[in-house]
């Protein structure tokens, strides 16, 4: 038997994950404008992600990604909720956000 903890109980460092994300169901408003992606006009129903680098990404239901300059990770600390769960990759993070 081993001390450690279960694995979903662990917290693996920062560095060990791709990234944190959440979904954004509502449309996104940023600096008053609403944030439409550019190569399919999607403006609702985004994963955000908040990067390594603390840069923002946004990914339509199409896949396609956009980094938003306007959003940085304080924002993204401010809007999302406790971490509740760290994905070890990024197929697994948008299949718990039922992307
Ligand atoms: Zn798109």
């Amino acid at each position: 038997m081993s001390d450690l903890p279960p694995p979903e109980l662990r917290v693996p460092p920062r560095q060990e994950v791709a990234g944190l994300m959440m979904r954004w169901v509502q449309p996104l408003v940023v600096d008053g404008e609403v944030r439409v992606c550019p190569e399919c006009g999607a403006y609702r129903d985004w994963i955000v992600f908040c990067m390594r680098d603390d840069s923002i990404c946004l990914r339509c239901r199409a896949g396609h990604e956009t980094k938003e300059s306007g959003l940085d990770a304080a924002w993204y600390n401010r809007n999302s909720g406790p971490v509740d769960r760290f994905h070890p990759t990024l197929e697994e993070g948008l299949r718990h956000l039922g992307h």
